[in-house]
């Protein structure tokens, strides 16, 4: 593999380590820039510097290094926002406009169906929506919207669509395509490189990767699209904290680590789960058998810990969650603790017992222990 260079790609441990690295090493500056604690900044009496900081609500020294790094991963230009659903909203601003407006996977993260139906909607914007797993091209035939977002893998159900494919009939149609890449990560995923013209991401996920902050991003293969973001995110004030951009920064480092273990952990109770009784419809695009594996395997890096699977009901859930030792019952995923969460309690349109399984890093034996352990029959 070569980059844009043509020089050849250094591994994704290296890349996640070194992605925010100054082009200068100067000799007393910092090898750990902490985070740019101020407001403002100071400015040229003589008004002759251009492109100097002045203000941090427009750009700030940390962002900078933040997107410096996870722009290369994704290859394009970065603009960090103060949270996912703040890069997605900047995203569904700047590109659906009102004639044409939106297409929407239907089975992907919630909060931005209701943005969309509750916010852009009656603005006369016009919102569609088409399954993960649907026909992608009869929906923009349909609809004509002025963008497309797509989540794949989506976000609780696992789903996959081809991002290529749906990039194609969506130029066609003369749309802009976004792609939700928060499950995949940039190591998991390059939507760019497929065909996409903007990735989105909540980076509160695994790209931060220890559920201490919350933060998202936009990357962008034009640059003009990453100007007009930017721009919106001067005008419009959602911004991220250096603090929080900062402690992003540093989880990212071992992203390629956490990822290892976290997929390693996934594969394993998967197999597991599959064979345990009381537990059906196991999902996990790495499994050879998988409904996605085929589709995302050509279309993907490598894997994650996110996969699903469906108890009875919502009881079954709750005695799984009140007996294991290990696993938190928690609405994110991504962190360094294994984590569960009943999707159905939030309204996704999904059964009552379908939960969505987030690995951490623990030891694998360990963890495959706990959880089947309290799934197994028995008392309490
Ligand atoms: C969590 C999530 C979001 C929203 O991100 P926040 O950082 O919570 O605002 C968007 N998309 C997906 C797929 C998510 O999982």
């Amino acid at each position: 593999m070569t980059n844009a260079y043509g020089v050849p790609e250094r591994g994704d441990g290296t890349r996640c380590v070194h992605g925010g690295d100054p082009e200068l090493r100067r000799v007393g500056a910092p090898v750990h820039p902490g985070p740019v604690l101020t407001s403002a900044f100071h400015l040229d009496p003589a008004e002759t510097t251009p492109g100097a900081d002045f203000y941090a609500r427009a750009d700030n020294p940390t962002w900078r290094e933040y997107e410096a790094a996870v722009g290369r991963l994704d290859g394009g230009a970065c603009t960090v926002f103060g949270s996912g659903m703040a890069a997605i909203a900047a995203v569904l601003r700047a590109f659906a406009t009102s004639g044409r407006g939106v297409l929407l996977p239907s089975d992907g993260y919630y909060v931005a169906r209701r943005l969309a139906d509750e916010e852009l909607a009656p603005l006369g914007i016009g919102v569609g929506y088409c399954a993960t797993a649907g026909d992608w091209a009869a929906a923009i035939a349909e609809h004509r919207p002025a963008l497309v977002l797509l989540e794949t893998p989506s976000n609780p159900g696992l789903e996959v669509c081809d991002i290529a494919a749906v990039a194609a009939a969506a130029h066609e149609a003369g749309a802009v395509v976004a792609v939700d890449n928060t499950t995949a990560t940039p190591l998991g995923q390059r939507p760019l490189e497929l065909g996409a013209d903007l990735v989105v991401a909540s980076d509160t996920k695994a790209l931060a990767g220890h559920g201490d902050v919350l933060l998202g991003h936009v990357t962008a293969a034009d640059p003009v699209h990453a100007e007009r973001l930017r721009g919106f995110r001067t005008r419009g004030g959602a911004i991220a904290g250096p603090m929080e951009t900062w402690l992003a920064l540093r989880g990212l480092g071992t992203l390629d680590l956490r990822l290892a273990r976290q997929a390693e952990n996934a594969r394993a109770l998967a197999v597991a789960l599959r064979e345990t009784p009381g537990v059906h419809d196991v999902r996990w695009p790495g499994l050879a058998d998988d409904p996605s594996h085929v589709l995302a395997r050509a279309q993907m890096r490598r894997w994650n810990g996110v996969l699903r699977f469906t108890l009875h009901d919502t009881a079954a859930v709750a005695r799984f969650l009140s007996r294991t030792t290990l696993v938190d019952s928690v609405t994110s995923f991504g962190g360094l603790r294994t984590c569960a969460d009943r999707r159905a309690r939030w309204g996704d349109a999904v059964p009552d017992g379908l939960v969505r399984l987030s690995c951490g890093i623990e030891d694998t034996a360990d963890l495959v222990a706990d959880v089947l352990g309290a799934l197994e029959d028995g008392p309490g």
